[in-house]
């Protein structure tokens, strides 16, 4: 027993005693007793029923009572105290951790004990297509309805991730994990990586084109030697019939590795672009040289350019990129057809073209032109010696020297490739 319970019971008995005593004096000493314990069963009832309005609205003033119950309220008022304390610490961690989980990059959703959703962040609101606040309070697997999410939430084994396709947007892929808590509470992140899942895709896109752009030349090439090992040549005609195509062979594979190194150099080499290119000296070259070897296609060639306008940057890139795009003139305009190169300044930018009325591309593959390997036209571009990567390359020159790429082109009319460099590329 307490010294507090110890004091209210020895005053309880000092009360009946004193009014066992007062009731001998009247002679009337169990009608004082019992008059005593009335008296005190009424005190303890209205002190119940205080603390009993007060548990039914909390708000309320705790409130003030004489001996044993003042120092029961007392007890709850410092309990009260305590609670709003940690009430107030808890509610200030909790608006922490949803400040930091609202600021994440990765996408967060608290889930209860039966997959309710109870929380989330605006990155998962946004990816999964969930509306917080409105669906809190639903399932998560009424929401999400892959099937491979489904069999995830139900397996009750998280160590790993999986990987799918967003609900609202089936182009957008999610990868997500869910992390259990508390009591039988689910944390569930998700990322978006439609990119990483892109450039997965173009590197093993990448690795089947180049084998198989390696596999037909070669091809070629062993055919013929397997050829000469079983019946040496004899017909000198036929002999150097097949070391031509031998050679042009060999050549396209030498001109595909030129490409791949000339691509992976700007893929990772640092931008060093400190030289002046003297821009016209290059392009009077390159309409010199502008000729498909062993072809006279007669082509009427107008050189249009600035002399005085000199570009910063890469010469090597540069010759790279401006070679690329004459030569596809070169190699897709007919016989007699006419090319344009110019080189000047317009809008306050350095502009470089090249028009030709050669056949001209379709619409719907000219958003993909710079993609590797990408032809609009297979036939065209290996006989006239493309290895698919001409484009890919000038994009990632011009992008290098902070300009842009612009394609124009009619079926049957022609085609004009534009690059502008901006004001602080050029010089006068
Ligand atoms: P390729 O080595 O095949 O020429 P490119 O990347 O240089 O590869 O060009 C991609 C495709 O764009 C070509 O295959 C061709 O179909 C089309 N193309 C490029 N330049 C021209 C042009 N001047 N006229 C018509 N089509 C062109």
């Amino acid at each position: 027993m307490s010294p507090q319970q110890k004091r209210a019971v020895t005053s309880l008995i000092g009360i009946i005693a004193t009014s066992a005593l007062i009731g001998a004096l009247f002679n009337q000493t169990p009608l004082f007793i019992s008059l005593t314990l009335l008296i005190y069963i009424l005190f303890m009832l209205r002190n119940i029923f205080k603390l009993h309005d007060w548990l039914l609205e909390q708000k309320k003033d705790l409130p003030d009572a004489l001996g044993y119950w003042g120092e029961i309220f007392n007890e709850l008022h410092i309990l009260e105290r305590k609670k709003k304390k940690q009430q107030k610490l808890l509610s200030v961690a909790l608006s922490r951790f949803k400040k930091a989980a609202e600021a994440l990059p990765d996408g967060v959703v608290i889930l209860s004990k039966h997959n309710f959703i109870e929380w989330v962040n605006p990155v998962a609101s946004s990816l999964l297509g969930i509306s917080y606040p409105q669906d809190t309070g639903q399932k998560i697997n009424n929401l999400i309805r892959h099937p491979d999410f489904q069999r995830y939430l139900i397996k009750n084994n998280y160590s790993k991730t999986i990987t799918f396709p967003a609900p609202d947007n089936t182009d957008n892929i999610l990868t997500m994990q869910i992390i259990p808590f508390g009591y039988k509470q689910k944390m569930l992140f998700c990322r978006d990586i439609t990119h990483i899942h892109k450039l997965e895709e173009m590197r093993t896109n990448f690795v089947s084109n180049v084998s198989h752009e390696m596999r037909s030349p070669l091809t070629v090439l062993s055919g013929y030697l397997e050829m000469f090992s079983d019946n040496p040549p004899k017909d000198e005609k036929n002999f150097k019939l097949a070391i031509d195509n031998m050679y042009q062979q060999a050549m396209r594979m030498q001109r595909l590795v030129t490409d791949l190194l000339a691509l992976s150099k700007m893929e990772t080499a640092p931008v060093e672009h400190t030289a002046l290119v003297n821009v016209s000296t290059l392009l009077i070259t390159l309409k010199e040289n502008a000729k498909i070897p062993g072809q006279d296609k007669q082509h009427t060639i107008t050189l249009k350019t600035d002399e005085k306008l000199s570009l910063r940057g890469n010469s090597d890139e540069l010759h790279s990129l401006f070679a690329n795009l004459i030569n596809n003139a070169v190699r897709y305009t007919p016989d007699h057809g006419h090319i344009t190169i110019s080189w000047q300044i317009l809008n306050n930018e350095a502009v470089f073209s090249v028009s030709d009325d050669g056949p001209g591309i379709a619409s719907q593959h000219i958003p993909h032109l710079t993609e590797r390997f990408y032809r609009a036209d297979i036939d065209r571009s290996r006989e006239s010696g493309g290895t698919g990567l001409g484009l890919a390359i000038v994009k990632y020159a011009v992008e290098r020297h902070d300009g842009r790429l612009e394609i124009r082109s009619t079926l049957g009319k022609g085609s004009t490739f534009t690059c502008y460099f901006p004001s602080q590329r050029f010089l006068t």
